[in-house]
């Protein structure tokens, strides 16, 4: 029998896989907290299968902006056509060009090749959010401006009482609530048993494009901190300025913004770069700010009863873990061993588990020293990551570095499971 294995090269699957039997879900109730990547990517699998869906969503409408996010290698692929989406985000692909390390009075120090940070293919998150809503929103009842106030489980459902809304009770409670996860922190309990903090902040935002810079972006590097500006050609007005800076945990409100903005304007206030001035300009104007530490989730299991965790509340790793790929490829598996288990919770989340908790910790190890290469601490260390940049960008070892930087994200043989309507 062929089942699903990860392989030891991470390259080609070393066996054909195996087309599972699927059943209907009709007769489940599913709730899901968290509507920006894994969430709704769960919710068009699920409904797929027959199931009612909610997503709920804290934030008052679908949230825009973040940075571009990138797929990479046969499994991503694989997932985004089994999706149906994969013309889609090619449509809304970046079209990101070349990207300039320099020195701080703007002149060229190395230049990198678009496949460096873009992989096989780039979109913003907020596209990908947006392909994802529109795909599901006429099956799927989405919820914004709310959020699950408790959740009280018993052998045949979940009762859920909301902030704002009537209780509801459900069959299953998914948490794709982010990083911070809600969810986690109800079922699993607070985030400080399961968050790694890895000593780096990364903050986003957008500002005009003074810079006239064309799908291309330019990256300036001082001791423990590093700006990157960059242009994509579906606005040519607008480009988006990227902070990361080396740092103690800071005590700070996650939903404070104004104190955010005041941490990155001290913590950039003298960067030397000529341009680093007139972007951080942009900072006090912008209502599309994301702040976060470059941190892991690392949890003890998945699921408990009733609830499951899904993408970056179960294994997230900010910058660098391939964290939306893998969310992609964690709904996709968790909706499939459901139907797989006729919607068995027991089952389906137990065959989740075992399929994707290897994986997503390989992705997430990638993501280990984002960090310090992205924002090395000393100037010596700044000198060696330019010199490993002008070395993997070169042509000769493009192909060596593309095998690599695909290798955690192509480490699974994804089963095939078959829709309900055409079972093997
Ligand atoms: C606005 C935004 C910008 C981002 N920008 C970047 C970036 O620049 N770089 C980067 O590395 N990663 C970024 N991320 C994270 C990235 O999207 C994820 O790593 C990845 O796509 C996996 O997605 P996810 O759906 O698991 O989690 P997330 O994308 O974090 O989504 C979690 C969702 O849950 C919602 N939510 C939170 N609490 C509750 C609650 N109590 N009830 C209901 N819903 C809740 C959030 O509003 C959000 O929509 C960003 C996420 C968001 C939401």
């Amino acid at each position: 029998m062929t089942h699903t294995t990860r392989t030891n090269t991470g390259s080609a699957p070393t066996k054909s896989p195996r087309r599972v039997a699927t059943r209907s879900l009709a007769h489940l109730d599913v709730l899901i907290s968290g509507a920006s990547v894994a969430g709704p990517a769960l919710a068009l699998w699920l409904a797929r299968y027959g199931a009612r869906v909610t997503v709920l969503e804290k934030a008052p409408a679908l949230r825009e902006g973040g940075f571009a996010v990138d797929f990479r290698g046969d499994v991503h692929r694989t997932v985004l056509r089994r999706m149906g989406i994969w013309d889609e985000v090619h449509r809304r692909q970046t079209h990101m060009g070349r990207q300039t390390v320099v020195e701080a009075d703007d002149t060229e120090r190395v230049a990198l090749p678009a496949f460096f940070m873009s992989g096989d293919v780039e979109i913003f998150r907020g596209d990908l959010s947006k392909i994802l809503y529109e795909r599901t929103a006429d099956r799927v009842e989405y919820v914004f401006g709310d959020s699950v106030a408790t959740l009280t489980e018993d052998s045949e459902g979940v009762d859920v009482t909301f902030d704002r809304g009537a209780p509801r009770r459900f069959d299953l409670v998914v948490g794709a609530d982010g990083l911070h996860s809600h969810t986690r922190r109800l079922v699993f309990g607070d985030e400080s048993r399961y968050l790694r903090f890895l000593g780096y902040y990364v903050a986003g935002f957008g500002i005009p494009n003074h810079l006239g810079l064309d799908r291309t972006a330019r990256l300036y590097s001082e001791p423990g901190r590093t700006v990157v500006i960059s242009n994509y050609d579906g606005d040519p007005d607008r480009a988006g300025v990227g902070l990361i800076f080396r740092s103690d945990r800071l005590d700070h409100d996650r939903h404070d913004i104004a104190q955010q903005k005041k941490i990155l304007a001290d913590r950039f206030a003298d960067m030397g770069w000529k341009h680093a001035p007139k972007a951080l300009e942009g900072l006090e104007s912008a209502d599309d700010l994301y702040f976060d530490a470059i941190a892991q989730i690392h949890v003890d299991r998945l699921s408990k009863g009733r609830v499951v965790l899904l993408g970056d509340a179960g294994y997230g790793a900010t910058m660098g873990g391939i964290g939306t790929g893998t969310a992609l490829v964690s709904a996709y598996v968790l909706a499939g061993e459901l139907a797989a288990a006729g919607g068995d919770h027991r089952a389906g989340f137990a065959a989740y588990e075992a399929e994707i908790r290897d994986y997503a910790k390989g992705c997430q190890k990638t993501a280990d020293n984002a960090g310090p290469f992205l924002a090395p601490p000393t100037e010596k260390k700044i000198r060696s990551r330019d010199r490993a940049y002008r070395v993997l960008g070169s042509r000769l070892l493009a192909g060596l570095f593309k095998k690599l930087t695909e290798k955690a994200a192509s480490d699974l043989v994804l089963k095939d499971y078959a829709p309900v309507d055409r079972q093997p």
